[in-house]
């Protein structure tokens, strides 16, 4: 009755909440129920047995008994203890006081009793065996289910983050899977319907995302690598501009695996890349290797019966000065104004490319030389014209080598080798000058780099002499003083003329040390002689370049010699007013404030502006002998001449004329009033030594 009291209190409570204590507080009150119960049983059966006669209760007592421990037996099983326990307090008083009795039926009893608690033992200790076997098993399962949901969720979660669209078809190419992003690459808004390869391509035809043909592509490619088990991938550009790579590749248990890759980014930064390398950042134009590309194709285009070109080769002159002083950034735009002004120029075809610097290059195709010449002229006129950038006005100008494909050359290499060799000429000949390549320039260059050479040496060694021509006044008919000519004794070539290999010097910037050469050792010469007598030195125009470089080369001069400044004139041309006028100004002021003196040499010649003469601190102007040559013949020579020596008057200026090679040009000149002359009739350029015999300074 109690153990009922217990099933019925537990019942009518609810133990979903109930923590392990509870549950054993409960499990203690059961064991101990059925101990005392068992206990019960085992003594009412030992007293009916052994202190009763009633066969009733005897068979009540044995049948109730095994009955109930059978019960303890099925019930029981995952508590082998409990079960053992309740069988002996339940079975053995009883089976004891059978066993003891003097009846051999019930000692037969008694001891199937107790074999009946050895066998219900052994079978409670196997189905527990099985119970925990079973709770081990279930444990597992449970475990390994877990893992499987898990490793199925990192598997979604992979598989849709995945930057590539993913599907897998099975051998009969249904789809098995797919993630978001294959649906998204493709813009499949219902994915449910289109569980085949093939209704998902047609799908994409009908939507017109991608064409008919790259379907059949797409189709074929999944095919074949499914027949012939390999990768396969196939590229396709979808009506939305987005490039796509897609790859089939065979799946090891059958079926085959697509992924797609959205390349739109990837192959707009390859193109980008790929412009980069081909074409120049700044103007836009192509660069040298795409203009050699070019220049092969129309070689190819050429030996096909395609039309023949010409190549131009453009440098730009005075570019450097205007990065130098302007900054960069007007040099950069100064060249992309520059490029688009040869394209202005350009015919339909030409190809105009930007090969480094400022040069430039051009693909012309030709009707005939001719036009092609015109071109290059036009070119060179448009960028002669002046640039406004940033507020500054600039100036510069185009030298241009053209040289005819196939007359002039046969592979890219030679053709602008020899539109080089034109360009060389034609800086050599002066700015904005256009020259069309012919034989003898390659020889000419030949040569001249072997000059070039030899030049430097030269330079190294101060390896010049100067030789002095007579300067002589008019009136007393004396030498009031010398030219300094610089002349190079080369090791083979003999004497080499200063209007060869001054141009080189300047060209390869060596003037400025030959230039201060011919000052210091002219002072040097100067200061042997007579005191009354002085000496001009020719000076170049690039020495003006770098002032400080000429002031400080003159200082030393003078002063290593102790030389009195008025006896030193320094020669200059009007070109170097050409540029920078101002800049050319404040140095001869300078150098003026030395003492020296300054004379303009060459007039007549180029330039010529009488303006000039009456704004410039000169000492002296020179008369070119292009202007005497013909004095006595050519009335506008003597009228120059003559016009010349009137103004001199008035601005106090000595006319020189030089060229004076026999008496009727000096009773000319004579006549007009020059001051002195120079030339064959009073002497030719002579060494040092010479000079010094005639006019040593007294000891
Ligand atoms: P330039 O300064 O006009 O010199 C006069 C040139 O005329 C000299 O030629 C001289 O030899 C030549 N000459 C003089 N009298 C006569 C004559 O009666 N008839 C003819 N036909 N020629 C005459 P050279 O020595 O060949 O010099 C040529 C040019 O080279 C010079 O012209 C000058 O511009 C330049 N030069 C010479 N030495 C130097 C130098 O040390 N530095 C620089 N920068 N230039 C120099
Ligand atoms: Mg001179
Ligand atoms: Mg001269």
């Amino acid at each position: 009755m109690l153990r009922l009291l217990t099933i019925v209190r537990y019942r009518s409570v609810d133990h979903s909440g109930d923590d392990q204590a509870t549950t054993r507080r409960w499990d203690r009150e059961f064991i101990l129920g059925a101990t005392a119960m068992s206990m019960i049983l085992g003594s009412a059966g030992y007293f009916a047995i052994a202190e009763t006669s009633s066969a009733a209760a005897h068979l009540t007592i044995v049948a109730y008994n095994v009955a109930l421990a059978s019960a303890y037996v099925a019930r029981n099983a995952a508590r082998p203890k409990f079960v053992l326990l309740q069988l002996i307090l339940i079975m053995s008083p009883f089976c004891l006081a059978l066993v003891m009795s003097n009846n051999i039926f019930y000692i037969y009893v008694g001891l199937s009793g107790i074999l009946f608690i050895i066998g219900n033992i052994s079978v409670v200790m196997s189905v527990h065996r099985n119970l925990v076997a079973l709770i081990k098993a279930n444990k597992t399962a449970d475990n390994l289910s877990n893992k499987l949901h898990l490793q199925n969720l990192t598997l979604d979660a992979a598989i849709n983050t995945m930057l590539h669209g993913l599907a897998m078809f099975d051998e009969n190419l249904q789809l098995a899977v797919a993630n978001e992003r294959h649906y998204a690459l493709f813009s499949l808004k219902e994915p449910s319907a289109l569980k085949s390869f093939a209704a998902t391509e047609r799908h994409l035809v009908r939507s017109h995302l991608i064409s008919r043909n790259d379907a059949v592509s797409l189709y074929s490619a999944c095919r074949q690598s499914l027949a012939e088990r390999r990768a396969l991938e196939v590229e396709l550009v979808t009506s939305e501009g987005s490039n796509l790579i897609i790859s089939f590749t065979p799946a090891v248990e059958g079926g085959v695996l697509m992924l797609t890759e959205d390349a739109t980014e990837r192959r707009s930064a390859e193109a980008k890349i790929e412009r980069l390398a081909r074409f120049d950042t700044l103007t836009g134009l192509p660069n040298r290797h795409e203009f050699g590309q070019r220049l092969s194709c129309a070689f190819e285009a050429l030996a096909k019966g395609g039309p023949s070109f010409a190549v131009f080769y453009v440098d730009l002159d005075g570019f450097k000065r205007v990065n130098d002083t302007l900054g960069h950034e007007v040099g950069d735009e100064l060249l992309v104004e520059v490029s688009k002004r040869m394209h202005r120029k350009r015919d339909a075809e030409a190809v105009i490319s930007r090969l480094a610097g400022d040069e430039f290059a051009a693909i012309h195709l030709m009707n005939n030389p001719e036009t092609i010449v015109n071109i290059a002229q036009e070119i060179a006129a448009a960028l002669k014209e002046p640039f406004c950038l940033r507020n500054n006005t600039v100036r510069i100008s185009a030298s241009i080598g053209v040289a005819f494909a196939p007359e002039h050359g046969s592979t890219p290499e030679t053709i602008l080798r020899h539109a080089d060799i034109a360009l060389y000429r034609a800086k050599a000949n002066g700015r904005g000058v256009t020259v069309v390549y012919d034989e003898s320039m390659a020889a000419e260059l030949t040569e001249r780099l072997v000059l070039e050479t030899d030049l430097a040496a030269a330079a190294a060694e101060s390896a010049f002499e100067l030789h002095y021509q007579p300067i002589c006044d008019l009136a007393t008919g004396k030498v009031v003083s010398y030219e300094a000519l610089m002349r190079w004794p080369h090791p083979t070539r003999g004497y080499v003329p200063p209007n060869i290999f001054i141009p080189i010097a300047e060209q390869t910037g060596r003037i400025e040390q030959i230039g201060c050469f011919a000052i210091r050792q002219a002072c040097a010469d100067v200061a042997t002689w007579q005191e009354d007598i002085s000496v001009c030195v020719n000076v170049s125009v690039l020495q003006f370049r770098n002032p400080n470089v000429l002031i400080e080369c003159v200082k030393n001069a003078l002063a290593s010699n102790r030389l009195d400044p008025r006896r030193l004139t320094l020669e200059i041309t009007e070109s170097l007013f050409i540029d920078e006028f101002e800049a050319t100004l404040r140095t001869i002021e300078s150098l003026k404030a030395l003492g020296i003196r300054f004379a303009l040499d060459d007039f007549g010649t180029g330039y010529s502006s009488l303006s000039n003469l009456s704004r410039l601190p000169l000492y002296i102007v020179k008369i070119d002998q292009s202007l005497s040559r013909d004095i006595n013949f050519n009335t506008t020579s003597y009228a120059v001449v003559e016009a010349v020596c009137a103004l001199a008057k008035r601005i106090d200026l000595i006319v020189v004329v030089e060229g004076i090679e026999s008496q009727a040009q000096k009773l000319a000149i004579q006549s007009i009033g020059a001051d002195r002359a120079q030339g064959w009739l009073f002497g030719r350029p002579e060494p040092a030594r010479r000079v010094w015999e005639q006019h040593k300074r007294a000891a």
